[in-house]
């Protein structure tokens, strides 16, 4: 087997992959059994299922709080490294304490 036959393999399991994760039948020749068994062979496929999924579910939480806060706001684009809404605390001035006594 060639890299080649590899990856034309994975870009099929992954059209598979995105496929399942959005609910969708898969793509014609293959089934969830298929797909589960290259997912355990081939850790790169798992890892892009594990992204893929971990975005999906991201998105679709982001969507649910939309829709369910009651005043809707027009969207706006949103930075991808949002900033943390709270500042840490400053730091402490450094000072060696007193032992007791
Ligand atoms: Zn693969």
């Amino acid at each position: 087997m060639t890299w080649d036959d590899v990856a034309m393999q994975c870009i099929r399991y992954r059209t598979a992959i995105s496929a399942r994760t959005q609910n969708a039948p898969l793509p014609e020749g293959l089934n969830e059994q298929d797909l589960d068994t290259h997912l355990t062979a081939c850790p790169e496929c798992r890892r892009w299922s594990n992204r893929l999924r971990t975005l999906r579910e991201t998105t679709d939480d982001l969507l649910r709080r939309r829709r369910s806060s009651p005043p809707p706001t027009p969207p706006r684009p949103v930075p991808y490294h949002a900033p943390h809404p709270r500042r840490p605390p400053p730091p402490r001035t450094r000072r060696t304490p007193l032992p007791p006594g």
